[in-house]
């Protein structure tokens, strides 16, 4: 069963998708890096090589290499096909003047966005006059704040900040040309797993196949109704948010991190709220973080009960929820002193940036070392007693 449509998931993930990248794009990239290394390595042997048989500008300028056989001209097809089609300009390739001996004058782009050539200027004198004198007067302006400098001349991509060619930006510029974006990019945390990130994506896009899902796209089901519950149809909004055990969980998390949690009807209301606030840096990578795991446990015990899996119970969702966000997080960092980690007790971490937002409030005053926090501080005690 297709839950998300493949182009999607090729896109990068600021423009929704998980930044797999399409092969035929990447494919490109490689063909086109031929290209940069023809004209940034002209002194290497397979480059006077192929001088030798297409001519010093490797036939990129002739047409009719586009339908040459011999592998070089399929490359020189393939890339001039981009151009053909303005999937890549020519002049994302451009070069920039200095002593001016390497530049073709007429062909290559180096003044403008377009090769003299390709713009029809006639190499006229002032002395045609009519149209064409107009022309050379136009061709001497282009030309008049132009100097030559003593350094050689080099090539410019213009993909990349530092003018750098590399196949990533090749392949990214022709996937966003072709792939369709969601209207936000993806959500990614790099302090949790690969497999809770593409979790909480899916999500995001409501393509987790709970019971409701399963129904639209015509799986028959004895039941349409949460198996942990029973009272309500299994919809992803229900079974994260509203059904009562989630409630219950939402609740517990809140108390923990001592902040006012509103209640969620959907992905859009907790992301929009986490949105809200003013953390950033790692605090708010920790916040994410936490967030994200209750997706993650939530889905796992409604699994759990759904296949029957007796040993995972109702009161282990909270305990999870506190053990894999402090594990996950410790795991990915570490460089942090696992000591002063615990001597900061995370979650107060946690607090102490939630705090800092107007917009909610502490709920009660926290003594230290009772309550929820020992959970997680028997969490960290465990990790430290294992053998190394
Ligand atoms: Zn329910």
């Amino acid at each position: 069963m297709h839950w998300i449509k493949w182009p999607l998931i090729l896109n990068d993930k600021d423009k929704g998708g998980l930044g797999v990248g399409s092969l035929d794009a990447f494919n490109l990239g490689l063909l086109y890096k031929w290209k940069w290394r023809f004209f940034n390595e002209p002194s290497v042997l397979w480059v006077q090589l192929i001088k030798s048989l297409y001519g010093d500008g490797g036939s990129f300028h002739e047409v009719r290499s586009s339908n040459g056989c011999g592998v070089w001209s399929k490359i020189v097809g393939s890339i001039n096909r981009l151009h053909d089609q303005h999937v890549v300009a020519a002049s994302t390739m451009s070069r920039v003047l200095g002593d001016g001996q390497f530049i073709s004058f007429w062909n290559d782009v180096w003044c403008g966005t377009d090769s003299l050539k390709s713009l029809g200027v006639p190499l006229a004198s002032a002395s045609s006059g009519g149209l064409e004198s107009a022309q050379y007067d136009a061709l001497m302006d282009l030309l008049q704040p132009i100097t030559l400098t003593s350094s050689p001349d080099r090539w410019r991509w213009s993909l990349d900040p530092y003018g750098c060619f590399s196949v990533k930006s090749v392949r990214s510029w022709i996937d966003a040309s072709r792939l369709p974006e969601e209207d936000h990019p993806t959500r990614w945390n790099s302090c949790v797993p690969l497999k809770v990130n593409v979790h909480c994506w899916r999500a995001m896009l409501d393509r987790l196949p709970c019971r409701f899902n399963l129904a639209a796209r015509g799986l028959p089901l004895e039941s349409i109704l949460c198996p942990i519950c029973l009272t309500s149809q299994e919809t992803l909004s229900h079974l994260l948010f509203i059904c009562p055990t989630a409630v219950q969980v939402w609740q517990q998390v809140a108390r923990w991190i001592q902040c006012q949690v509103p209640d969620f009807a959907s992905m859009s209301d907790l992301v929009e709220w986490v949105d809200s606030l003013s953390v950033v840096g790692q605090k708010r990578s920790i916040v994410d973080s936490i967030f994200m795991v209750v997706i993650w446990v939530l889905w796992t015990y409604r699994n759990a009960v759904v296949f029957k899996r007796l040993d995972y119970r109702k009161q282990d969702i909270f305990d999870n929820i506190r053990e894999f966000s402090f594990v996950w997080f410790y795991a990915r960092n570490n460089k942090i002193n696992m000591s002063r980690l615990l001597a900061s007790r995370f979650v107060h971490l946690v607090r102490s940036s939630v705090l800092k937002t107007g917009s909610n409030r502490l709920v009660g005053p926290v003594e230290p070392g009772t309550g929820d926090e020992s959970g997680l501080i028997n969490a960290g005690s465990m990790l430290i007693s294992e053998p190394e």
